[in-house]
């Protein structure tokens, strides 16, 4: 548990002192619980201010205040125990913008319509002249794991409003000055793994952190480098405890973090930069910032972590995938012969991984006529798509499809959706220049949320599914606009002075004072279309890709169903973009693709494929290149996969038991699934000229219990060893070949 300061700065309040809200709390407490079990329906109407309401689930209360003027949170604990205090009221906008004129707001708390329940709590403030209402929500979608907030703000009058950023979250946490602090937050595996991805640094006083997340990235635009919308701090020494915040949302999103005299202050929401941040609201319509949830923790950051995946994988995923005993998929991919596959490779490949026991052909990039016209070349595929996926289905495979369905090209065949048509010419973020000329994957993207943009988009897509027999749909390209200069879509015009246009070869995009704003709405419009997908063919599979692993984040694992995590395939990319993504996000999500890298001998072999099957296994090569001893270890490293590792996957415990992957010495990640006693080592060994053995001390097990070793490839004898043995001396793995690997099975004994 924390020890906090009692003394907190406090921001100008009508609150009474902490002893004073203490009592009333316990006192409301009381009079809720007496409602709540008599109340036939769990939510309950407020009847004074000032009244003190505790919501969650079994992991994660919050306390919540209503005072006259603005909400507060009071307190955020785990089971009780860990403890966060709240030390100022919630920064609610105090303007609007009416008919180009700035007005004050004067919130003011509507206790008839507030409601609260054990699980939820919305309490509401309205304004008038302009006429608002907010609601300030709290809710538990599930028994375990974090508790989700978002602000809704309705405008009920008759004219159009905007309003400048409302953030989702701003805390101001009381901690005692001495206790140390430390931030963890992991870096996007992008175009590249980077050389640092899981970030754990003390928080000193005088901390000040930002980081940011979008769907776009590029090197050009800004920091190359952004993170997953997640952050967690933690105590560190004697004392543990921690809590942690996410954002459900793709669109540019920005999180900070600072420390001073004691304070744990900064805020979640949507990115102000570049600015000022405006958005309109039409009459009746509704705002609602990024949905973001919180959690308190224990601090350490497996167990935490084992939380939180469990929630995304119940809460958050599409509950099919859930059911669906081969989910994730074993699947061969076409990328790895690039844009030259065609029509007679892609069968010779369906026949070879079908043998292998892959689950799906995934036909990748190259197979279209152009960007933007998402049909079969008829050069390199004269019988089409469909009959391609009938092909795999008749070998009793699924079939995967990649489009850049929101990148317009320059083709002038009928249906393209191209920059020459004037239809389309309306939904561009920016008009291209004069002879532009798309680049083989890349156009300009399109602005998803012109309502004509976003019907044709969703036809389009539909199109692809139903047309093409197809079971899983990829998207990639900046799905997500950047920022647009258009003055008739649904987000504010831009700003002139202000607006930056970039060109990457023949790709273009606009950067602007809007582009908040611009990301907003084309991200909700996004949301719609993979939704509506979903609704439609309701067994599809939607695969996360944005040049690459740069939409990894928990609003798009709620309208997908795996990410493509980096867009490097070797063994050692692989494994670091695994090892930083899966803190936080289900290992059944993560996929990564393997290319074909030397193997001279067949343990190298089987490294490289084990270094992608970590998570959801993708292999991009083209299996009939495989020896046949390739072949024979493959179909055994498969079977396996399904057999073994798949469950753990899809349901075990995850810990990251050794240092981040690096290609030289040792690393190792462990599943152990303590309700059927059964788990798995994963070992890998680099490059250099480290020793041949190494033991990794696992977690999770009982000290007391003997468990049952089962070394995989016969590098060790089986054994048993004690919990204790296992957990503190460790399990002792010896490969003294480089680039090699062994998985462990662990039983426990009955
Ligand atoms: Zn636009």
């Amino acid at each position: 548990m924390l020890a906090h300061s009692p003394m907190g700065t406090r921001r100008p309040g009508h609150y009474d002192d902490d002893r004073t809200i203490a009592v009333i709390r316990r006192a409301v407490h009381i009079t809720l619980s007496g409602l709540l079990l008599a109340a036939p329906i769990p939510l309950i109407s407020f009847a004074a201010t000032r009244s003190t309401i505790t919501m969650g689930n079994a992991d994660n209360q919050i306390v919540v205040q209503a005072g006259d003027t603005a909400p507060r949170v009071l307190r955020l604990t785990r089971s009780g125990v860990e403890d966060w205090i709240g030390a100022g009221d919630a920064r609610l906008i105090d303007t609007a913008f009416v008919d180009g004129k700035t007005v004050a707001l004067h919130w003011r708390f509507d206790p008839h319509h507030s409601r609260t329940g054990k699980n939820q709590a919305s309490l509401v403030y309205v304004t008038r002249n302009p006429d608002l209402r907010l609601r300030w929500t709290w809710r538990a979608r599930s028994p375990h794991g974090p508790v989700e907030h978002t602000i809704l703000i309705e405008n009920c009058s008759v004219y159009e409003i905007e309003i400048p950023l409302q953030d989702s979250l701003d805390f101001e946490w009381k901690t005692d000055v001495r206790q140390q602090l430390q931030q963890l937050w992991i870096a996007k595996g992008a175009g590249e793994a980077p050389p640092v991805g899981t970030h754990l640094v003390p928080v000193p006083d005088g901390y000040d952190w930002r980081g940011r997340s979008s769907t776009f990235a590029h090197p050009r635009a800004g920091p190359p480098r952004e993170i997953i919308p997640y952050f967690l701090v933690r105590a560190t020494g004697a004392k543990t405890g921690g809590w942690y915040a996410g954002v459900e949302f793709s669109g540019r999103i920005a999180m900070t973090l600072q420390r001073h005299d004691g304070e744990l202050t900064g805020t979640v929401g949507l990115d102000p930069q570049p600015g000022p941040f405006r958005t309109r609201i039409a009459p009746h319509a509704t705002f609602a910032t990024p949905t973001i949830f919180v959690g308190a923790s224990d601090g350490d950051l497996d167990d935490t972590g084992n939380t939180l995946r469990r929630w995304v994988r119940t809460v958050l995923n599409d509950p099919a995938t859930l059911r669906d005993p081969h989910y994730p998929l074993v699947t061969n991919n076409s990328w790895g012969s690039a844009t030259a596959i065609d029509e007679k490779q892609a069968k010779r490949m369906i026949d070879d991984a079908s043998a292998l026991g892959f689950e799906m052909f995934h036909l990748d990039a190259g197979w279209f006529r152009a960007v933007g016209d998402w049909r079969a070349d008829p050069r390199k595929f004269p019988h089409g798509i469909a009959a391609l996926a009938d092909d795999a289905h008749q070998r009793g495979m699924k079939f995967g499809l990649w489009a850049a369905w929101s990148e317009a090209g320059d083709s002038a065949a009928r249906g393209a959706l191209s920059v020459a048509d004037p239809r389309v010419h309306d939904w561009l973020t920016t008009d291209p220049p004069p002879n532009w000329k798309a680049d083989a994957f890349k156009g300009i993207t399109i602005d998803l949320a012109a309502p004509a943009a976003k019907a044709w988009a969703a036809r389009e897509t539909d199109r692809l599914v139903r047309d093409y027999h197809v079971d899983m749909l990829e998207h990639d390209g900046y799905v997500v606009a950047q920022g647009c200069d258009r003055d008739d879509h649904p987000h504010l015009p831009n700003d002139p002075a202000k607006t930056r246009r970039y060109r990457d070869d023949d790709f273009l995009w606009v950067d602007s004072s809007n582009s908040t704003d611009v990301s907003l709405h084309a991200t909700r419009a996004y949301y719609a279309i993979q939704s509506e997908l979903k609704r439609r063919h309701p067994g599809l599979l939607r695969e996360i890709c944005n040049d690459g692993g740069r939409m990894v984040d928990f609003g798009s694992a709620a309208h997908g169903d795996y990410f493509s995590i980096v867009d490097a395939y070797d063994p050692v990319s692989n494994r670091k973009a695994f090892y930083d993504a899966s803190h936080v996000l289900p290992p059944a999500m993560l996929e990564t693709y393997v290319m074909a890298v030397p193997a001279p001998r067949i343990e190298n072999f089987r490294y490289m494929l084990r270094s992608g099957m970590l998570g959801w296994f993708t292999a991009m090569i083209d299996t009939s290149t495989w020896t046949r001893e390739q072949h024979e270890a493959a179909a055994r490293e498969i079977a396996f996969y399904k057999s073994t590792l798949r469950p753990l996957i899809r349901e075990a415990d995850l810990y990251h038991i050794d240092s981040r992957p690096d290609g030289k010495g040792w690393d190792g990640m462990e599943y152990f699934d303590d309700r059927r006693g059964a788990g798995v080592l994963y070992a890998f060994h680099g490059n250099d000229a480290e020793p041949g053995s190494y033991a990794f001390r696992l977690k999770g097990l009982r000290a007391g219990d003997r468990y049952k070793l089962h070394f995989r490839d016969g590098t060790s004898p089986d054994r048993t060893a004690s919990g204790t043995e296992l957990m503190h001396d460790g399990l002792t793995v010896s490969l003294p070949l480089a680039d090699s690997s062994e998985l462990v099975t662990i039983e426990r004994v009955r």
